[in-house]
């Protein structure tokens, strides 16, 4: 169903491509239920993983239709990068939120509840069940379920925020911390998103009619405003000879970087690093990571090493670069999350490359989408 390796993506793309003009513009909003999604692409796992990038999704639907035939899904496929720009400029926040998980959150028969999927909401409870059992929600469900939390229920959007990134094949920092945000009413400023009766009929066929049992009178919750946009932080640098490529879950297209010098070999970091995912997630890291070793070792023609163990991985790491004489690392940029979280504590000599697609994009994305999304011509233009 959840495309994850690039082979599986590249045959899921081209099935959807005859739809992703028209056909998406108009059904992309129907929700029709646990393994009815065929009007939306359900690439988003396999574009989290970069086991197939944007631009070569972008590329395809272009290949396909006009820009103005598919205009909507290039445009909901750019969402996803104003997302990772905005949070990189503004890693605050997902620190922010990292801190607010940890801490926890009162425990309250609602959040239980909710938490549990036994709310009395049938169409809540039922996005509840398809989150858990098949680890993939639609994007009007998304908001639905992100909106009945926090406006109907008044629970705190983190502990909804951190129920998804457990749940979800594609659970980003960026797309998920900033989505909740929206609905919330924190992200543009004053303006929440509330999910409605009749807009929930009508868009799950009737499956679902809450009339009566959600709040529809909804107001931002109350926050501080948005940090301002910083500069994009620099790439980590480190100088060397000889280089161990080293992959996670962030950016699994290792033969698109663009590098200055072939690596020696190449090795992915253990998945189990971040903690509390539902194992499907986990399989999904590992299953991206491991045919992006594949990948790399067979294209440039390396050796690969795919067992570092999650407890000792800074000892396991320096063991293989003194076995294959690398004497630094090489990697994709690692964006705001978790995984740049982790490598940050630590001082392996590594040396990201951050991809000339997000140098392009992610700097306009300090403002508004509109503003961005203004520029998307000139994006695909110059890539
Ligand atoms: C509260 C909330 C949390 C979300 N959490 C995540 C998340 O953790 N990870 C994630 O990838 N998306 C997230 N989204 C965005 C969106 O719901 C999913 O990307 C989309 O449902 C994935 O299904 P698809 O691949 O079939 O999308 P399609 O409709 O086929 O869209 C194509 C691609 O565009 C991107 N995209 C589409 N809509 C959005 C959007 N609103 N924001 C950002 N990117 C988008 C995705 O990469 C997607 O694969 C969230 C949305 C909300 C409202």
């Amino acid at each position: 169903m959840f495309p994850i390796t690039h082979q599986q993506a590249s045959s899921r793309l081209d099935m959807f491509l005859p739809l992703a003009g028209g056909a998406y513009a108009k059904k992309r909003n129907y929700d029709y239920g646990a393994h009815n999604h065929d009007n939306v692409s359900r690439l988003s796992a396999a574009l989290r993983r970069r086991t197939i990038l944007e631009q070569d999704v972008i590329k395809s639907v272009l290949g396909a239709h006009s820009y103005k035939g598919a205009e909507k899904y290039i445009q909901e496929v750019f969402w996803r990068t104003y997302w990772k720009g905005w949070l990189e400029m503004r890693p605050s926040l997902w620190a922010d939120y990292c801190n607010q998980v940890k801490h926890g959150f009162k425990q309250t028969e609602q959040l239980s509840l909710a938490m549990t999927g036994q709310t009395g909401i049938e169409a809540f409870d039922s996005w509840h069940k398809e989150l858990t059992e098949t680890n993939y929600l639609h994007n009007h469900a998304r908001m639905w379920f992100a909106s009945i939390w926090i406006h109907t229920f008044g629970l705190p959007w983190q502990a909804g925020a951190a129920l998804f990134m457990s749940h979800l094949l594609d659970g980003d920092p960026a797309s998920n911390t900033l989505g909740w945000r929206w609905v919330a009413g924190l992200q543009t400023r004053g303006k929440a998103y509330g999910a409605r009766a009749d807009n929930i009929d009508q868009f799950t066929n009737g499956r679902f009619a809450p009339y009566g049992q959600l709040n529809e009178d909804v107001a931002a919750i109350p926050g501080p405003e948005n940090p301002p946009a910083m500069s994009i932080r620099e790439p980590r640098s480190a100088n060397g000879n000889s280089a161990l490529l080293l992959l996670t879950p962030e950016d699994c297209h290792p033969e698109s970087l663009p590098l200055v010098q072939k690596p020696v070999a190449v090795a992915h970091m253990p998945s189990g690093l971040v903690k509390d995912r539902a194992q499907a997630v986990m399989d999904a890291d590992n299953e991206a990571m491991k045919d992006a070793l594949a990948r790399a070792s067979s294209y440039f023609n390396i050796t690969s090493y795919g067992d570092i163990s999650s407890q000792n991985w800074q000892k396991d790491i320096h063991n293989i670069m003194a076995e294959c004489g690398a004497d630094h690392i090489i990697m994709p940029f690692q964006p705001v999350g978790f995984w740049h979280d982790i490598l940050s504590d630590t001082d392996l000599p590594i040396s990201e490359i951050l991809r000339p697609y997000d140098n392009l994009c992610w700097p306009h994305a300090k403002k508004g989408f509109f503003p961005f999304k203004e520029k998307i011509p000139h994006f695909i233009s110059s890539l």
